[in-house]
């Protein structure tokens, strides 16, 4: 999975490059990411680049606005489910792993499962469905409770 690094924030500041070639590390740092995040995250996501007989990398500046918003229109647009155990850090703006999330039920057929996010420590949610809905319907049944 190639999913770029690129936040909304960085869309605000695209408007700012001008119609020449950048090195990634200038690309860098315009939008605030690291040269790593331009050479393994934008290029082999996409991002069109050319390379100089030095072998140099080169990006032109309005091709990387442009491909930077058409990513970010289409990640928006994508409404793949997480896989189990991933939860969306909004403030990452990415999917993240949720270890031992505490489970809140919501609704008779709704849960909410919140564990705190390993990288920036936000809060992270997940909605599902409630995993065991006999215990629901059997309240006051004599049904017990399972381990
Ligand atoms: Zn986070």
């Amino acid at each position: 999975m190639r999913q770029p690094l690129l936040k909304h924030t960085h869309i605000i500041k695209l408007g700012r490059f001008l119609d020449m070639l950048y090195r990634p590390s200038e690309i860098a740092e315009e939008i605030g990411v690291t040269t790593d995040t331009v050479c393994r995250s934008y290029i082999p996501a996409g991002l069109p680049y050319t390379r100089d007989e030095n072998n140099r990398i080169w990006i032109h500046g309005p091709a990387f606005a442009a491909w930077a918003k058409a990513t970010i229109a289409r990640k928006k647009s994508q409404r793949v489910p997480l896989p189990d155990g991933q939860g969306w850090c909004m403030r990452c703006n990415q999917a993240v792993e949720m270890i031992r999330p505490t489970i809140l039920p919501a609704t008779r057929y709704f849960e909410l499962l919140q564990s705190p996010c390993p990288h920036c420590g936000g809060t992270v949610n997940r909605g599902r469905a409630r995993q065991h809905p006999s215990t629901v319907q059997g309240e006051g049944q004599g049904m017990g409770v399972k381990p």
